[in-house]
């Protein structure tokens, strides 16, 4: 058996109803800032739960053009997590801020435990990113950064409709920004972005930086940039759109089915599944005893594991200029070595599932240990 990872071909396989919507929609012309993408904010905005939803480019812009509105730029320093995907890096350097890194714990989040002793008078933000689907203890996060008077931007961008406390990722902090990529829970065909926030006066300023500074036609009041999530990708993102909540429901199911079968292995451990935290499964990830031989078992087998990611983004060639070096992160290199990913989409086969926990479970009773 195979067991793709991406699970592209099938997500759209089956949209009549979708083409009909794009027919219908390409004769009217309505490309840029059209009224499919008015309705697809305020749609997103109630699925997040949040006041103002504002589409752009792509999930590295909502971050980057949150930053902005907020005002921060060259000099100022921004605390987000170590292990992170190098997008959320890449905006805080676009803006011409630092990152400066906190190390995760294993739920692949900022241990916010050691936020405080970060921040410094250079600090303008804080970013926590809410990896792999868990969230980042925003309970614990948002008085420390009311303490110091910080914005928080979420980087939600793998945790749509993911919660604590029934409060959605991206509600929390000043701004929440989300990815449509393809690879995305919520995905369009093409890049695309969302920023969520409760603040009328940043949702305005969005709205000016990702259009030119236009406040009309004829008047520039900023310079902005071009960064607006196409109509035509609002059409699919209003036909996946009313799905997202299934989708996350059955990446959930599909993550206890793998705690389950997988917490019988001595050899893999299941990472800690914090109680009140609705954690929605952009990855499923474990830790493995001997995991570079069991990525090559399960590839030689058919199973597409991955791993997210085997060099931790703070140790990247391009990061050398912050002089930080391995071991200054312990918990970040550990899980390079011990994380492996397997796929947990909503369009996987109970059968696929089975045969992904007998690959692994024959890799450790094939080799004895
Ligand atoms: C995907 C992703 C982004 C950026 O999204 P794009 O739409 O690809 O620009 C940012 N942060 C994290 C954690 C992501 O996974």
């Amino acid at each position: 058996m195979r067991v793709r990872y991406s699970y592209l071909p099938q997500q759209f396989a089956d949209c009549d109803d979708l083409w009909r919507d794009l027919k219908a929609f390409v004769p009217t012309g309505d490309f840029t800032l059209g009224k499919p993408l008015a309705e697809f904010e305020e749609r997103f905005a109630v699925l997040i739960g949040a006041r103002h939803a504002i589409g752009v480019n792509s999930g590295t812009d909502a971050l980057k053009l949150s930053l902005r509105a907020l005002g921060v730029g060259a000099g100022d320093e921004v605390i987000t997590a170590a292990n992170t995907f190098v997008a959320t890096v890449g905006a805080i350097a676009e803006v011409g801020a630092t990152p400066v890194f906190v190390d995760c714990d294993d739920t692949f989040c900022m241990d916010v435990s050691q936020l405080e002793a970060r921040i410094t008078k250079r600090t303008k933000a804080i970013m926590p990113v809410h990896f792999t689907g868990y969230m980042t203890d925003m309970r614990a996060v948002m008085p420390i950064a009311e303490r110091h008077k910080l914005p928080v931007v979420e980087d939600a961008c793998q945790a749509i409709l993911g919660a604590i406390a029934g409060r959605n990722a991206g509600t929390w902090g000043a701004a929440g920004a989300f990815s449509l990529h393809p690879l995305k829970n919520l995905n369009v065909w093409s890049d695309g972005g969302v920023i969520v926030t409760n603040d009328g006066e940043i949702a305005k300023q969005l709205r000016l930086q990702r259009n030119h500074g236009l406040a009309d036609r004829d008047t520039v009041v900023l310079l902005g940039c071009n960064s607006r999530l196409d109509t035509i990708q609002a059409v699919v993102g209003n036909w996946l759109l009313p799905k997202t909540k299934a989708i996350s429901d059955a990446r959930i199911a599909n993550a206890a089915f793998y705690d389950r079968e997988l917490s019988k292995l001595r050899q893999i451990r299941i990472p800690p599944r914090p109680a009140g935290m609705r954690i929605v499964y952009h990855l499923y990830v474990v830790f493995a005893e001997r995991r570079d031989e069991l990525l090559k078992f399960c590839h030689a087998h058919g199973v597409e594991a991955k791993v997210h990611y085997p060099v931790p983004i703070y140790r990247q060639p391009a990061l050398q200029r912050y002089g930080l070096k391995e071991g200054d992160f312990p918990v970040s290199d550990r899980h390079a070595k011990d994380v492996i990913s397997f796929p947990c989409d909503q369009h996987l086969s109970p059968a696929e599932m089975q045969y992904v926990v007998d690959t692994v479970a024959a890799f450790y009773a094939e080799s004895g240990r």
